[in-house]
């Protein structure tokens, strides 16, 4: 990592969340930062039961999660942002509150996109 920012040559693999919440500040537009946050494959580790057959059963991912609660400390804006359908939301934030995850607020159905490209985006291998 140089500059601030999270770069594709350089994972951060043992970095501490701490040092990664500065590098997703240096990648912020404002401060304190409006930041999205994916659930599945995100938040969720992808194993466990999948949320579509218990919303309560995807594992949580610690380092991501503890990434997220450092920013949310920081007093930056939480925004949990997943493709997951409305008619979900509310097991959606149970795991959410289940889990310890601090956020200010919940958008569900953004999309199903195999690939988002987006000019603000830090992908969560980075982290
Ligand atoms: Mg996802």
């Amino acid at each position: 990592m140089k500059d601030g920012l999270l770069r594709l040559s350089d994972p951060p693999d043992d970095a501490p969340p701490t040092e990664i919440a500065d590098a997703i500040e240096g990648r912020a537009d404002r401060d304190p930062a409006r930041i999205a946050v994916d659930v599945d494959e995100t938040l969720t580790t992808g194993e466990g039961t999948p949320w579509w057959e218990d919303g309560l059963g995807p594992e949580l991912d610690d380092r991501v999660a503890e990434i997220v609660d450092e920013l949310y400390a920081r007093g930056h804006t939480i925004l949990i942002w997943t493709a997951r359908p409305w008619r979900v939301a509310g097991e959606t934030a149970g795991w959410l509150t289940g889990h310890g995850v601090r956020y200010h607020g919940l958008r569900m159905a953004k999309g199903s996109g195999g690939v988002y490209l987006d000019d603000k985006a830090v992908n969560v291998e980075q982290l």
